[in-house]
């Protein structure tokens, strides 16, 4: 418990009567941390804090990488930015000795401003002193890690720009067409595909990929064990509440992303119905809080790695194989490898893709579509959000659709946000024909209620027109629906195929201890809050398919 006279050594609180000192130690939190243990995490809730015994470093993630930028001494005071600006803890603490804290909510702060003009005044000229500390930091700080040389129309560049854009680590690109005196001297001029630097360090000349990229950034891409308890295929939304839940509930948890977490949901430039979010949040957003929460916890991530083969192993458990030859053994698994987009039937498409014609719309397009005529074919909410965002650069958007409009694939929130901008439009009845262009798209021919096709300009395409689930790779004996989708629970349970010697849990596929979770499950929900209810499930289930095994095992 803190006393007034503890309070009493503290320079902010010495100024103040003995009677409101009492009333404050009164409502003070005692907080003890060890050496090593977080006061603050960045995002945590505020606090006003003061430092009664022992060291505490301010620690602030840059562009990935942790730095320690101050140390708090005993009497120093903090929290109290973030508090009156409304806004979460942007910095993290961590003790460096043992240390005792006195922690007071944000209404006490309050009253501190308000009731004592000493306090007041102290407290405003240390937050004036922090504010120009953080203008020296931003001068300091480089406002990137990756600065990556490419052209527009080059997959690979693409790919990284995605890669990195979804995972949120700042870069800077240069498209050697557009801007080729932005090239450093340090990149040949000979190279054809792109070229990164990371962190000023190692430059990526030579057919920089994905992974090499990830490497270069420290970004894990192997796993570490030989064995898990749990394998989750799959970092969109479903993969990742089953990695938090998993590590969170002590299991010993692999998570193997192809990509970047966020899966679909980490394309979305604004999700609008996630409970939680009264303001939506854009998609890139939650995956990079999802992939903090998952780590915190424990759980092992690795990106870039595409798993192609799963393997009943003799006895129980699977054998996960990875692109390169890499395996993993596990107790069981948790599918989520989510769904693909639809390819579109038209002609020219294949020979223009990733050159003007595009599946999906990743924000990081957003540059190469600044004052263009652009067209998107589609009528769901992704076709919407897409066209919301990319209306803030584009000349004009034209979203074709093949049937009479919006109303019966598209929220009504989104319909709205759509009619309120000028340079959006909407083509019922419209479908692409072909396309056209030398080397990169120029025209696409549509055709509205079945007329002669017409030709227009385009500078590019995004197409969105449904998804389909890519499970061919998965095992001949796993149980899916005419369209690939992974049957689970009732499903399966009164097939021939069925391998257990009771009834299936609800996300169990036909092989016992493989379970299966979010879009790519045959007639799930396909939201970001039904994945994420689905991941977080399975892991319900892997437990109780754990203690059956057990419990099977100890009778034997
Ligand atoms: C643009 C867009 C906007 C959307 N907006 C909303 C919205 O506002 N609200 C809403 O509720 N829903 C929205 N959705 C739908 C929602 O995003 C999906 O329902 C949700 O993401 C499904 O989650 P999932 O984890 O099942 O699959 P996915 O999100 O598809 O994730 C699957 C992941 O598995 C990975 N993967 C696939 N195969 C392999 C493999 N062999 N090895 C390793 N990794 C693999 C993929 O790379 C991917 O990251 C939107 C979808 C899109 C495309």
């Amino acid at each position: 418990m803190i006393t007034p006279d503890e309070l009493n050594q503290i320079p902010i609180f010495a100024c103040l009567e003995e009677a409101e000192r009492q009333r404050f130690a009164n409502k003070a939190a005692d907080v003890h941390l060890k050496s090593g243990e977080w006061l603050i995490r960045e995002g945590d809730i505020p606090y006003f804090y003061v430092l009664l015994e022992g060291d505490l470093a301010l620690i602030k993630d840059v562009l990935g990488q942790a730095r320690e930028f101050h140390r708090y001494k005993v009497g120093a005071f903090f929290g109290e930015v973030p508090i009156l600006m409304g806004a979460p803890a942007f910095v993290s603490v961590q003790a460096k000795s043992w240390c005792r804290i006195a922690r007071f909510d944000r209404q006490q702060l309050q009253e501190l401003i308000r009731d004592s003009a000493a306090c007041s005044a102290i407290i405003l000229q240390t937050m004036n002193a922090r504010l120009a500390n953080v203008q020296e930091w931003m001068k300091e700080i480089p406002s990137s890690r990756v600065f990556i040389v490419g052209s527009q129309f080059d997959t690979d560049c693409r790919d990284i720009r995605t890669f990195l854009s979804m995972n949120r680590i700042p870069y800077e690109w240069v498209d050697r067409e557009s801007e080729p005196e932005r090239v450093p001297v340090c990149i040949s001029a000979d190279l054809k595909g792109p070229a990164v630097v990371v962190d000023k360090a190692f430059c990526l000349g030579e057919s920089p990929t994905v992974r090499k990229v990830a490497d270069a950034l420290g970004i894990r891409t192997r796993p570490t064990r030989e064995n898990y308890d749990v394998v989750v295929v799959g970092g969109g939304p479903a993969g990742l509440a089953a990695a938090v839940y998993g590590a969170s509930e002590g299991l010993c948890v692999l998570l193997i992303e192809r990509n970047a977490a966020g899966g679909q949901a980490g394309t979305s430039s604004r999700i609008e119905n996630y409970l939680g979010f009264p303001n939506g949040i854009s998609g890139d957003d939650l995956s990079e809080r999802a992939l903090r929460q998952a780590g915190r916890f424990g759980a092992e991530m690795v990106l870039t790695r595409d798993v192609q083969n799963i393997e009943p192993m003799t006895g129980v458990g699977y054998c996960v194989e990875m692109d390169g030859g890499d395996r993993v053994m596990t107790k069981t698994v948790i599918l989520a490898t989510g769904v693909d987009w639809r390819r579109l039937e038209a002609e020219g498409i294949d020979r223009l893709l990733g050159r003007g014609v595009l599946y999906g719309a990743a924000r990081t397009e957003s540059p190469t579509v600044i004052g263009k005529d652009i067209f998107i074919v589609g009528g769901g909410n992704s076709a919407g959000q897409a066209a919301m965002f990319f209306s803030n650069y584009a000349n004009s958007v034209t979203i074709l659709v093949r049937g009479a409009g919006l109303e019966l694939s598209m929220s009504q929130y989104l319909i709205d946000q759509l009619a309120s901008k000028k340079n959006i439009a909407i083509e019922p009845f419209t479908q692409v024909v072909s396309v056209g262009g030398e080397d990169h798209l120029e025209t696409i021919c549509t055709s509205t209620r079945g007329a002669e096709p017409q030709a227009r300009r385009a500078d590019a395409l995004f197409v969105m027109i449904g998804a389909d689930a890519n499970t061919d790779w998965l095992p001949r004996n796993l149980q899916r629906d005419e369209r690939g989708f992974i049957c689970t629970g009732r499903d399966v349970m009164d097939l021939p195929n069925w391998n257990g010697r009771r009834a299936p849990f609800l996300l169990e596929t036909n092989l016992p201890g493989f379970f299966c979770a979010g879009d790519v499950r045959h007639d799930s929900i396909k939201r970001v809050s039904s994945g994420v209810g689905e991941g977080s499930m399975a892991i319900a289930f892997v437990h109780q398919y754990l203690a059956l095994e057990q419990k099977e095992m100890a009778q034997v």
